[in-house]
C-alpha cells in the first residue's frame, strides 16, 4: 500500500476538458482572416470593451509580424499563452466577446476560427455533470453490491466444510442470519457440483437454527452429498445473498507422522481404575529412565460406604438404619430385627447382642403393635447408638406403625472383589519424559472424571505405551520425550470408576454423599450420591452464578458443597499449578466432540465466560485440525465441524468444568475430547475408539513440541476494502499463523496496551474494522509462543512495527 494512493472513486477525472481542447488547437490551422483591410486613419481610436451580458469565446487572431503582435497586446486584449508562427502569420488566441471581435476587426486584425465558444463550455459542464453522475451511480451500484454480498447482507456464511466420514461424503454449513433470533425459518443452501458448475447443480440442503438458552447462535446442518461442491449460495428469506467457497475439513495428508515400525495397539480390554494404576506402575518399572508414577497429593474418600438398610414399606412406616462403622470395617456385620413380642401391653425395647440389634415393638391391651417409625428410630439411636444411627424416611414424621421385620443385615452394598481397596484411594499419574525436572513444556492428559466413561482411560494407557515402547526406535517419539514433560492420569475418579464397574454402571460422579440429614441419605438413595468432578472447579462455576451444574446433592451435575471441595478436583488443580504446564486434554465420552473454552455461560442472556482472543481461537482451531486429522487417520471417522469449538457453542454450558479452570486460571491451552459413541460400547468399538483418540492425543503432544520449538516470527498484512459507509474503508489484518495483532489508528506506537484485533463473532474470523479514509494504521503481531513480528519490542523505543494507511489500493 502506497501512502499516495487515492481511493478508486476519487482517482478517475472527468474526461475531455483540457486534453480535448489542446487537440483542437493543434488541429485547427490558422485560417486567413475574412475581414476587409482596415481603414485606420478614417476611424476614431477603437477601444476594446466587453458588455456584461456577453459570453467570451476563444478565437484565433492572425497578425503579420511581431510588431503587429505588440500592437495587439497593447490594446489590452485577453490573450492566452498560445503563440504559433505559421506561413499565414503569427496565430494567437484571444478570449473575446462578439463586441470585442468587431472592434478588433475594425482595427484591421484578422480574426480566424472560433476555437471554443460558450456552447462548448456549456457542453463541458454537461459532460462533467454526466461523468460525475456516472461515477456516483457506479459508486452506488458498488456499494449496493457490497451491501448485498457482504457487510450489509443479512446472511453470512461462517463455515462450509466438505468431508468424508467412513464411506460418507458430507457438506456441513454454518451461517448467521440477522433475523435468526426472531424468525424460525430454516435457510436453504444451494450447492454446485464441482469447479465450473452452476450453483444448484449439486442440489440443496436446509440448515436450521441453533438456539441455546433462548439465544440464537447460528444456523447449522450437514447433509450427504455425492460430489465435492466448490461453492455454495444461501438466499435468505429476505432475498439477501451470501456465497462462499467450500473448504475441505480434515483432509488426510499422504505422509504419516508415524514412522515405519511404529508400534501401537496395546489395550486388549476395559480396565478398572485399580488395573489402570497397576498398568502404569508396570510401565514405569519397565522404563525407569523415561517414566515414573507420581502419587497425587489428595486421596479420595474411598470406595467405601456405611452399612445401611431401610426397613418398612410406606414412607410413614419406614425406618432407615446406618452403621457408624464403614461397611467393610464391621458395619456389614450388623443385623436389625423388629420383633412383635407376641404379648399385650409391652413397651418398646432394644437389645444389642454383639452386632445383632433386636427391637421389641410396643403393643396395646389387645396385643397389637403400636410402635411408630419415629419411635423405633429414636429408640434405635438411643439404645444402639454405639453401632448405628436411625431416622425416619427422608424427613417424614414417621407416624405410621411399623411392621415386624426378621433379622436383616446392614450392608454397604459394595460388590467389588476384595482386591479393590476400600480405603481412601490414592490417585496416580504416570509422568513421562527424558527430563522430568520442570524444565520442559508440560502437557497433562486426564480421564475418567466421569466414572462410567470407560473408553477415555484406555486412550491414556494406549498413549503412554506408544510413547514408551516406541522411544528406542522412533525418532519422532524420542523428540517428544526430549522436549516435553508429559503427565497422564488414567483415572481421576477411581472410587466412582470402581463403583461403575462393580455396582452401578451408570455412575457418573464420585461416591461422596453430601446429602444432609433429613434428605436422601438412606440406602435407597445410594446411586444418587456424589459430586460431578467436572463441575467442582473454581472458574465460572455454579457458585459464580453460571449455568449447567446442579446444587442438589442427588443431581447428576452436582457441583458439590463448594469449589474444589473434592480431593479429585484438588489433584487436577495441583497438576495445573505446575509452572511449566502449557497444554491439557480432558478426556470424556461420548459424542465425538472436540472442545475448548468457554465452557460456561450465565442465564438469562447466555452471558458467556470470556471468549479467547482471535489469536487464541485461531490457535485452538489450527491445533484442532491437526489433532482431528490424526484421529481420522485411523478409520476415517471425522469429528464434525459442528462438534468442534468452544464447549458452550457446540454442546451446552458446564459451569465449573476443568477445562475452564485450566484455561482461565492457569492459561493452559485446554481441550476436551468426548470420545466415541457411547459410555461402554462393545469391545470392538471401544478398541477402535481407543486407537483413534490415542492418535489424537499423540498429535497434541506434537502440537506441544512444535509450540516449544516455535521460533518463527509471524508476519501480517493490512487488507483494505471499500466500505458501505461514505468516508470510511473496511480494514482487516491477515496473519501468517495464529497470532494476536495490536494496533493504533492515531499514529502512536503500538504496544501490548493497544487495541487487540478481535474476532468478528462466534465462529467467525477476524473482525472488519470501519476506519476513516486515510487513517494511519500502526500494528504488530505476536504468536502464541510469544514471537513478535520483525523483532519489534513494544516496551522500548523500537520502531520496527508495521505502518499502513487506511486507503484503497490503486490499480
Ligand atoms: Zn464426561
Amino acid at each position: 500500500m502506497s501512502r499516495s494512493a487515492l481511493p478508486r472513486r476519487w482517482r478517475r477525472l472527468p474526461a475531455a476538458t483540457a486534453a480535448g481542447v489542446a487537440l483542437l488547437l493543434l488541429a485547427g490551422p490558422a485560417t486567413a482572416g475574412t475581414a476587409a483591410p482596415p481603414d485606420r486613419e478614417a476611424d476614431a481610436p477603437i477601444v476594446l470593451e466587453r458588455s456584461a451580458d456577453e459570453q467570451a469565446d476563444v478565437v484565433e487572431v492572425v497578425v503579420d509580424d511581431t510588431a503587429r503582435l505588440d500592437e495587439l497586446v497593447a490594446t489590452g486584449v485577453d490573450l492566452d499563452h498560445h503563440v504559433t508562427r505559421t506561413e499565414a502569420g503569427i496565430v494567437v488566441h484571444a478570449v473575446v466577446t462578439p463586441t470585442e471581435v468587431a472592434a478588433l476587426q475594425r482595427m484591421g486584425y484578422r480574426v480566424g476560427a472560433v476555437l471554443h465558444d460558450a456552447a462548448d463550455s456549456a457542453q463541458r459542464v454537461s459532460e462533467r455533470d454526466a461523468t460525475i453522475a456516472a461515477h456516483q451511480a457506479e459508486n452506488r451500484a458498488y456499494t449496493a453490491t457490497l451491501a448485498r454480498s457482504a457487510a450489509a447482507s443479512d446472511v453470512k456464511i461462517i463455515r462450509a466444510d466438505y468431508y468424508t466420514s467412513g464411506t460418507n461424503q458430507v457438506l456441513s454449513v454454518e451461517a448467521k442470519w440477522a433475523q435468526g433470533q426472531t424468525s424460525t425459518s430454516a435457510l436453504t443452501v444451494a450447492r454446485d457440483s464441482g469447479p465450473g458448475t452452476e450453483i444448484g447443480s449439486g442440489g440443496t440442503q436446509n440448515i436450521s437454527r441453533f438456539v441455546d438458552a433462548g439465544v440464537y447462535l447460528y444456523h447449522r446442518g450437514a447433509a450427504a452429498v455425492t460430489a465435492r461442491p466448490q461453492r455454495i449460495q444461501i438466499t435468505s428469506p429476505t432475498g439477501d445473498v451470501a456465497v462462499a467457497e467450500v473448504s475441505e475439513w480434515l483432509p488426510i495428508p499422504a505422509d504419516s507422522p508415524e514412522g515405519p515400525g511404529y508400534q501401537k495397539d496395546f489395550v486388549t480390554s476395559y480396565l478398572t481404575p485399580t488395573e489402570l494404576y497397576d498398568r502404569i506402575k508396570r510401565l514405569a518399572d519397565a522404563y525407569p529412565q523415561l517414566a515414573e508414577v507420581v502419587k497425587l497429593p489428595y486421596q479420595t474418600n474411598g470406595y467405601r460406604r456405611k452399612a445401611q438398610v431401610v426397613l418398612g414399606g410406606t414412607n410413614a412406616t419406614r425406618v432407615a438404619v446406618d452403621s457408624l462403622a464403614w461397611g467393610h470395617e464391621g458395619g456389614n456385620d450388623i443385623t436389625v430385627a423388629l420383633a412383635d413380642p407376641g404379648a399385650a401391653d409391652r413397651p418398646l425395647a432394644v437389645t444389642v447382642t454383639g452386632k445383632d440389634i433386636r427391637v421389641s415393638l410396643a403393643t396395646d391391651a389387645a396385643g397389637a403393635v403400636t410402635s411408630t417409625a419415629a419411635q423405633v428410630a429414636a429408640a434405635l439411636t438411643a439404645e444402639a447408638g454405639a453401632l448405628v444411627t436411625a431416622y425416619t424416611y427422608r424427613g417424614d414424621a414417621g407416624a405410621g406403625v411399623v411392621a415386624p421385620v426378621a433379622p436383616t443385615p446392614l450392608t454397604d452394598n459394595l460388590k467389588a472383589p476384595a482386591g479393590v481397596s476400600r480405603d481412601p484411594h490414592p490417585v496416580y499419574a504416570i509422568r513421562i519424559g527424558k527430563y522430568r525436572d520442570g524444565s520442559r513444556t508440560g502437557v497433562l492428559a486426564y480421564a475418567q472424571e466421569h466414572a462410567r466413561e470407560w473408553v477415555p482411560p484406555l486412550v491414556t494407557i494406549e498413549t503412554a505405551e506408544r510413547l514408551l515402547r516406541n522411544h528406542a526406535t522412533d525418532e519422532n517419539t524420542k523428540q517428544l520425550l526430549r522436549t516435553l514433560d508429559i503427565w497422564i492420569v488414567p483415572s481421576i475418579n477411581p472410587d466412582g470408576g470402581h463403583y461403575s464397574f462393580y455396582d452401578y454402571a451408570s455412575q457418573r460422579r464420585n461416591m461422596t454423599n453430601h446429602c444432609a440429614p433429613g434428605g436422601a441419605t438412606d440406602a435407597l438413595a445410594r446411586n444418587s450420591w456424589g459430586v460431578d468432578n467436572n463441575r467442582n472447579y473454581t472458574e465460572y462455576s455454579l457458585f459464580d452464578g453460571y449455568s449447567g451444574a446442579s446444587a442438589s446433592c442427588t443431581g447428576d451435575t452436582y457441583a458439590g458443597p463448594s469449589e474444589l471441595s473434592e480431593p479429585e478436583n484438588r489433584n487436577v488443580d495441583w497438576l495445573a499449578q505446575r509452572p511449566n504446564m502449557k497444554f491439557s486434554m480432558n478426556l470424556h465420552s461420548s459424542g465425538n466432540y472436540f472442545m475448548w473454552s468457554p465452557g460456561a455461560y450465565a442465564t438469562p442472556g447466555r452471558i458467556s465466560a470470556p471468549r479467547p482472543t482471535l489469536a487464541d481461537e485461531s490457535f485452538f482451531w489450527g491445533a484442532s485440525s491437526r489433532i482431528l486429522t490424526a484421529i481420522k487417520r485411523h478409520r476415517n471417522m471425522a469429528v464434525t465441524p459442528a462438534r468442534t469449538g468452544p464447549i458452550s457453542d457446540v454442546l451446552y454450558s458446564a459451569a465449573g468444568n476443568s477445562g475452564d479452570m485450566l484455561w482461565y486460571k492457569y492459561g493452559i491451552y485446554a481441550w476436551n475430547f468426548e470420545v466415541g459413541t457411547s459410555f461402554q460400547p462393545t469391545w470392538d468399538e471401544a478398541h477402535q475408539e481407543a486407537m483413534e483418540f490415542s492418535n489424537g492425543l499423540v498429535e497434541l503432544l506434537r502440537v506441544a513440541r512444535d509450540f516449544d520449538k516455535d521460533k518463527k516470527r509471524p508476519t501480517s498484512t493490512l487488507a483494505v476494502a471499500p466500505s458501505p459507509t461514505e468516508g470510511t474503508v473496511s480494514v482487516r489484518f491477515d496473519v501468517s499463523e495464529p497470532a494476536a495483532v495490536f494496533y493504533t489508528l492515531d499514529g502512536s506506537r503500538p504496544t501490548f496496551d493497544s487495541i487487540l484485533y478481535a474476532s468478528g463473532g462466534i465462529r467467525e474470523g477476524g473482525e472488519t474494522l470501519t476506519v476513516p479514509v486515510g487513517a494511519k494504521v500502526h500494528w504488530f503481531s505476536v504468536d502464541a509462543a510469544g514471537n513478535i513480528e520483525r523483532n519489534y519490542r513494544p516496551d522500548d523505543a523500537s520502531l520496527t512495527f508495521n505502518r499502513g494507511w487506511a486507503t484503497l489500493p490503486t490499480g
